[in-house]
């Protein structure tokens, strides 16, 4: 399948809010996530919609160039944001059952 192909098909999929595994169209969206209703596969959602690997090697407009960092700048604030959040409640979940005073590892 040909870069368009895929790219066209991860924005439909986007769109309609079908599994990119099964085509399953029962999407139980939350948060960043999806789970299918169909394969029960959990997936992050929205799908990232691909990029050519070689996108810097080509030469392309500057309008497309900078629909492109437009395109990763969203990307990256909303995905910080959405980390950013994720480790916070994770945090909070746990404060209950840890002690401020013991020194405790975090994996990540
Ligand atoms: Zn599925």
């Amino acid at each position: 399948m040909d870069f368009d192909k895929i790219f066209l098909r991860f924005k439909k999929y986007n769109y309609t809010k079908i599994c990119k595994i099964c085509d399953g169209e029962c999407l139980r969206i939350f948060a960043h996530t999806a789970k299918c209703q169909d394969c029960g596969v959990l997936l992050n959602f929205p799908y990232v919609e691909p990029r050519e690997v070689d996108f810097l090697d080509k030469e392309v407009s500057s309008l497309k160039y900078i629909e492109a960092q437009e395109l990763w700048l969203d990307w990256h604030v909303k995905s910080g944001a959405k980390n950013h959040n994720n480790f916070t409640a994770m945090v909070n979940f746990c404060d209950a059952f840890i002690k401020r005073e013991s020194e405790m590892e975090v994996l990540d």
